[in-house]
């Protein structure tokens, strides 16, 4: 038996443990305040249900497709994705099963060995970690300052080597919410350029985008792609149209991309060994009509405010998210497991963010009910 991945399928992320947990107590009755995972709660917009219901009624629905898929849906997504002002392709264009097997392809076809290194700015997805080792790879972090957690450049710069791959960077972000602003990403994008002239080897920014249409100020979203060309971009429509597990999203490829060709198929080839034979088929078909109109983010907005200014009022340390459905609070004693065990006590669970490469902090998930919001802030009052 693999060791390394009895020990992974024995030990649920600490977000799982909690999620469970709260179940656990749910069914017995018990009030809980599940503040955990990353559910999308608004609602799925109706384009998709109708379009789906036509899709099941046509035949040979279910078959399987090519590895990249519809070449139609991939057309649709290569206009959709150009009103970015950089141009994309069909033909560079892979659609997946979300976001998380477009890491996993990514992460494979950019490394060779343990050698090769992946970079992460904090704070981010923990499954980074468990993708990149999942690949022999090496993972590596970089640091962050202040309550907006801005990355610490010099880090980043001191920490990319021969090694380097990929640096990955998701806007918004979870956990923070954080929408990286074009100045930042125009540092980001000079360090990797120099960098990649120094070990005359690409650096590609691997841009994990689900939320990327979660944006509150929309003047604020930026598009990374064009600022640095060598961008991968992994998409998943699981946020935007409420649909996580339904398992669709895409690899995109901007047309000037370096090594486009090789990347190209070695993205193929990485999703062949891992056994994802194409997207699901129906979903293809809701791509194929796709349509510019997703679920109505309002309710993460209205939440993400309701919360703040009742945590601000009971003298906790927030941040002040732009976007996604996440917000971060800081533990009073700096010790964020501590503070979820009292609030785990009392049915409100909260996740603490030390795994997300932010000691300290905790993460709230905002995509809940408002009557949730409200017993929340009862919740946090209680415990102070
Ligand atoms: N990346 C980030 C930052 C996420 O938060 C998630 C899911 O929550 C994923 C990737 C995986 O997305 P999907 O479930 O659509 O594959």
């Amino acid at each position: 038996m693999n060791e390394s991945m009895k020990t992974l399928g024995e030990n649920r992320s600490e977000i799982r443990e909690l999620f469970e947990y709260g179940k656990e107590l749910s069914k017995k009755g018990l009030c809980i305040c599940d503040l955990t995972l990353g559910n999308p709660t608004a609602k799925t917009p109706d384009w998709v249900t109708e379009t789906l219901k036509a899709g099941l009624a046509l035949p040979h629905i279910h078959d399987y497709s090519s590895i990249q898929g519809s070449y139609i849906a991939r057309k649709k997504m290569a206009n959709s994705l150009s009103k970015y002002g950089v141009a994309f392709s069909a033909e560079n264009i892979i659609l997946t099963c979300g976001a998380a097997s477009s890491l996993c392809a990514v992460f494979k076809a950019l490394t060779n060995n343990e050698k090769d290194e992946i970079i992460a700015l904090s704070p981010y997805f923990p499954e980074y970690k468990v993708y990149v080792e999942g690949v022999n790879a090496k993972f590596k972090t970089v640091g962050f300052y202040g309550d907006d957690f801005s990355p610490n450049l010099s880090q980043l710069e001191e920490k990319i080597n021969e090694n380097t791959r990929a640096i990955i960077i998701n806007s918004p972000n979870n956990p923070s919410g954080k929408v990286f602003s074009k100045e930042q990403i125009g540092l980001i994008a000079e360090i990797l350029k120099k960098k990649s002239t120094t070990y005359n080897n690409p650096i590609y920014i691997v841009s994990d985008e689900p939320y990327r249409e979660i944006v509150f100020d929309k003047e604020k979203a930026v598009s990374i792609a064009s600022i640095y060309p060598d961008t991968i971009i992994c998409y998943s429509f699981s946020k935007s149209l409420s649909i996580p597990g339904e398992r669709i999203g895409y690899i995109a490829l901007p047309d000037r991309i370096c090594a486009i060709n090789d990347l190209y198929v070695a993205l193929l080839g990485s999703l062949r060994t891992m056994g994802y034979v194409c997207a699901p088929s129906v979903f293809q078909y809701l791509l194929e009509n796709y349509k510019e109109e997703f679920s109505d983010f309002s309710i993460y907005e209205s939440n993400k405010n309701t919360l703040l200014s009742c945590l601000k009022k009971l003298g906790f340390t927030c941040n002040n998210p732009q976007g996604a459905f996440y917000l971060m609070v800081k533990a009073p004693n700096g010790n964020s497991k501590e503070f979820s065990e009292k609030a785990k006590k009392i049915g409100l669970l909260i996740v603490p963010a030390d795994s997300f490469g932010a000691e300290g902090w905790l993460r709230i998930a905002t995509c809940v009910s408002k009557e949730t919001v409200a017993l929340a802030c009862s919740l946090f009052e209680k415990l102070v």
